[in-house]
């Protein structure tokens, strides 16, 4: 944790899982972390008791991993075991999912078993657009629409796939497979960096040896045992720190 002074504000932002308070300082804020969750566009609804706490963890693990292979994110430290302190970001309207394993909609569009492993991992990017149902779009698509520019594309999809190999052979280590993940961006005087958070809420990570799945799907299929996966990845995750 960190030792620096920070006044918690007034809250800028409350999303589905996450709360953005502004503190003294207008270039940082404070990501703080709950325990609810939601799925199918907010549609299933629930708390996953601890899921705030071990989210904040986690991806502050993931995120200092990133930064030490030379990824440039907005993590600056946690302040508590829920709240993290963070660079302010000019959010870039796009998600970016990257896949080794199919899984969840990949399997569905393309008609494959779930856990068959793609030949390279498939990265690909949704509009964060709630009227339209957040689609997937192509790259002319995005340059239609005028999200990015192509260099700025470009850069987010280098980004994501040298954070997915880093967080690939992180767990593999650890006895998980990364079926997935999903990374935001955002701009930070002009540069783009890794922004939101990395946790079990928006990755996929199997058990190597059984093939359990230690993540989101669990809430999102009512399949047991939530918190204990939730648990065990942060276990796994902080072991030997
Ligand atoms: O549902 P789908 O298979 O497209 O999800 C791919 C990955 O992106 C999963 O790890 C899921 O948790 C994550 N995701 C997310 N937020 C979304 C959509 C997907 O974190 N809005």
């Amino acid at each position: 944790m960190t030792k620096m002074q920070v006044n918690m504000k007034e809250k800028l932002y409350e999303g589905k899982a996450k709360i953005v308070y502004l503190t003294d300082d207008p270039d940082v804020v404070i990501q703080h972390f709950k325990d609810s969750a939601t799925a199918f566009d907010g549609k299933k609804k629930g708390e996953i008791k601890g899921k705030g706490t071990v989210n904040a963890r986690v991806s502050s693990t993931f995120f200092k991993l990133l930064e030490e292979a030379g990824l440039k994110t907005h993590y600056r430290g946690l302040l508590s075991n829920r709240d993290m302190l963070i660079d302010r970001l000019d959010m870039v309207a796009l998600e970016a999912v990257v896949r080794n394993i199919a899984a969840g909609s990949l399997a569905k569009r393309l008609g494959y078993k779930e856990g068959k492993v793609l030949r390279k991992p498939i990265v690909e990017f949704y509009y964060k657009n709630d009227s339209l149902g957040d689609p997937m779009l192509a790259h002319s698509h995005i340059m239609e629409l005028g999200v990015v520019d192509e260099d700025t594309l470009i850069a987010m999809e280098k980004i994501s796939i040298k954070a997915n190999e880093v967080l690939r052979s992180f767990l593999a280590e650890k006895g998980l497979e990364l079926i997935d993940a999903k990374f935001e961006f955002g701009f930070k005087g002009g540069q783009i960096v890794l922004g939101d958070e990395i946790s079990s809420d928006t990755c996929r990570f199997w058990d190597k040896e059984t093939g359990e799945r230690l993540d989101k799907d669990r809430f999102r299929r009512d399949m047991g045992r939530v918190e204990e996966a939730y648990q065990e990845i942060l276990k796994r995750v902080t072991s030997d720190q």
